[in-house]
């Protein structure tokens, strides 16, 4: 499988790293060493000082496809999860500002954290579902789909001209504002539309 995820999908996060608004997805990769399943500890790397959290919806897909047309998207899913796209911001800028790929910064060991799956029959619009973050029990970053630049279905379409995608490939769908740095003993909790999907624990 593979971990495809998306960046500055959500303008206000865009805004507080001062990005510019993308005019087609920010597509990156994690290998699947980079899966962090439930009940899996996120062991803080020492490459970084400034490890930050990225809540984000998780679509899993459903069976294989390529250059799927967005109205034909929506059959090549059938279950989302939430998800924290772990990223190493320092190592990041330094790699933004050179202008090198960020895998380093992205695709290390555990910098792709997951919760078990729901299915999407349980929401009446994918494109209207709140999810949030608690970092010891404080929320920091709560956000909605219907602000996604860029919907799932688009994803998939846009993706699939590009990779083939494969039944079990994961799609980080983007971050919503308030990003932050997380500490070792840190607790974060994620959910989606209030109920808890995923607990977290930093070593
Ligand atoms: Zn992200």
């Amino acid at each position: 499988m593979k971990i495809i995820c998306v960046g500055r999908n959500y303008l206000a996060h865009a805004a507080e790293l001062n990005n510019p608004k993308p005019s087609n997805p920010i597509i990156f990769l994690k290998p699947e060493t980079a899966l962090l399943r439930p009940n899996e500890d996120f062991y803080h790397p020492s490459f970084s000082n400034d490890i930050h959290f990225e809540a984000e919806i998780v679509v899993r897909i459903n069976k294989e496809g390529k250059n799927i047309a967005e109205k034909f998207a929506s059959k090549y899913y059938s279950e989302i999860g939430v998800g924290i796209d772990f990223t190493a911001r320092d190592v990041q800028n330094e790699l933004k500002s050179k202008g090198l790929p960020w895998e380093l910064a992205k695709a290390f060991n555990g910098s792709a954290a997951v919760s078990n799956f729901v299915s999407v029959s349980e929401f009446e619009n994918v494109q209207n579902i709140n999810f949030s973050l608690n970092q010891n029990n404080i929320e920091k970053q709560n956000g909605n789909t219907k602000d996604m630049l860029f919907s799932i279905n688009y994803l998939i379409s846009f993706i699939s001209q590009y990779f083939t995608l494969k039944k079990g490939d994961l799609i980080y769908t983007g971050t919503p504002v308030g990003v932050e740095k997380i500490n070792i003993g840190d607790v974060l909790d994620l959910f989606i539309e209030g109920q808890k999907l995923l607990t977290v624990n930093v070593k």
